[in-house]
């Protein structure tokens, strides 16, 4: 007699580390012969890898998990599991609060998934929130993309933004290896991937633990030398990285991805605020004129780079004239994507304790204001695209259209042209920019179209 496997369901909250996280747990889930579902109503196995950085995200996790909770009242075998950055910050809470849970795990954990499951599978109840050292990985990730790739070079973070829960949830700064992550883009290559993005959260503090010192003073192992002892990989044709620090930001970094031809052009670095105060309330370690540097020294460097960020209005305490300020930075810089957010406090972290909090309406109306001001910016800065041949790396077809692909260009802009998917998945194409679209206010994500 065969049994039919078991089918897995993931649905992932939040940044590229969970969506990175989700596809390792995947690919665990698979070498323990489990098969994806589409369908988490019928599924046998149902993880939410979940985000706490607003409130908003964390809130529709429980109202999902509310109704597999019921689910489970009348299928015992369900096993439901709830990972990320809520279970880590909830723990044993969140087993109080839905019973019906088989497991809660922290994002440390996600690669040992296997051996929690097996601990399930025994009949017992499991949480796993307490710090470990992040084990390097032998299951392969069971990856979204067949040409892109997110590989993880330093877990955790070690700075203490007010505002912030990801180093209460994701602890401490550990980087992995070079030799490690090397080994993995080569494995990489040879499925047939193109292009990798480093992650970290701050991903400037790369190799700070790990050993070594160079004659010079500063730390052996680097962003900037992870890049140059990587870049050379065959087979893997553009690497990015992401998330920038701009307190740990070197011009160093900037000369290398000059000099590195496969690293494209696009920089990743929240400013939160345009304030000098509120970054000095939020402590972020920067003024909004060293950030500025920051942006002009990339433009002397690379005139044409594409540069986006992240913003929170309506920190506690931020007066009009200092959303003012923020509005000042995005106009006088232009961005080509800006990710944008109320200020949202979350448990453990200070600011969510001062009693000068602002009203959701404030929030509300300052965010629609940069948001007004971002669509405007980055249309304009679009533009420069127009009429231009810009290298396409093809990922897939569109889901819109079958008789169009789609792909990004080294600037991260989302392209689609006409195209047979099975011919050109996975090749860098140069297409001819005929129309330059926005298709969301928030975030401004603009895609090129060439239309042949
Ligand atoms: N490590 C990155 C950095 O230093 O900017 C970002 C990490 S966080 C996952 C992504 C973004 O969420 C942040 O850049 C910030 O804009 C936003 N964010 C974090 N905490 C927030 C909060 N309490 N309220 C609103 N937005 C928040
Ligand atoms: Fe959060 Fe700041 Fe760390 Fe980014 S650098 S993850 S905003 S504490």
């Amino acid at each position: 007699m065969t049994t039919s496997p078991r089918r897995y369901h993931i649905t992932t909250f939040g940044c590229q580390m969970n969506k990175a996280d989700s596809e390792r747990m995947a690919g665990i889930l698979e070498s323990l012969d489990y098969q994806q579902s589409d369908n988490p109503e019928t599924a046998d196995l149902v993880l939410y890898n979940t985000c706490t950085i607003r409130d908003n995200a964390e809130q529709k996790v429980y109202s999902y998990l509310g109704r597999q909770a019921k689910r489970k009242q009348t299928n015992p075998n369900l096993t439901l599991i709830v990972a990320g950055c809520v279970a880590q910050q909830e723990g044993e809470a969140l087993l109080r609060r839905v019973p019906e849970l088989d497991m809660v795990m922290g994002p440390q954990h996600a690669n040992r998934l296997g051996d929690l499951l097996e601990q399930v599978l025994a009949g017992n109840q499991v949480v796993a929130t307490e710090p470990v050292h992040i084990m390097e990985d032998i299951t392969k990730p069971r990856r979204d993309s067949q040409v892109t790739a997110w590989v993880n070079v330093i877990y955790g973070c070690n700075e203490r933004c007010t505002y912030c829960v990801v180093p209460n949830v994701r602890g401490t700064e550990q980087s992995r290896t070079p030799e490690a992550i090397r080994a993995e883009m080569e494995d990489l290559a040879r499925q047939g991937y193109k292009e990798v993005t480093l992650l970290g959260q701050n991903i400037d503090a790369y190799g700070r633990d790990l050993p070594g010192t160079t004659p010079e003073g500063r730390h052996k192992h680097t962003l900037t030398d992870l890049l140059y002892y990587v870049h050379d990989v065959p087979g893997i044709d553009r690497i990015r990285f992401a998330t920038s620090h701009p307190r740990y930001f070197t011009e160093r970094l900037i000369r290398a991805c000059q000099e590195l031809p496969k690293v494209c052009e696009h920089f990743h670095i929240p400013f939160q605020s345009g304030d000098n105060q509120v970054l000095k309330a939020m402590s972020r370690g920067y003024t909004h004129e060293k950030y500025r540097r920051i942006i002009e020294t990339i433009r002397k460097y690379m005139p044409d780079a594409a540069i986006s960020a992240d913003a929170i209005v309506g920190f506690p305490g931020e007066t009009e004239e200092q959303f003012q300020n923020t509005l000042k930075l995005v106009a006088d810089i232009g961005f080509d994507q800006l990710n944008t957010a109320a200020y949202s406090p979350r448990p453990g972290t200070p600011a969510a304790e001062w009693d000068n909090q602002l009203s959701e309406e404030v929030k509300s109306d300052r965010l629609q204001r940069l948001n007004h001001l971002v669509a405007q910016k980055a249309a304009d800065r679009s533009q420069r695209y127009f009429d231009r041949v810009e290298e396409v790396l093809v990922e897939d077809r569109n889901p819109k259209n079958p008789r169009q692909v789609m792909g990004r260009t080294r600037g991260n802009r989302l392209t689609f042209f006409e195209g047979e998917i099975d011919r050109l998945k996975g090749q860098t194409v140069p297409v001819k920019i005929t129309e330059v679209r926005a298709f969301s206010l928030t975030g401004t994500a603009l895609s090129l179209v060439e239309s042949r």
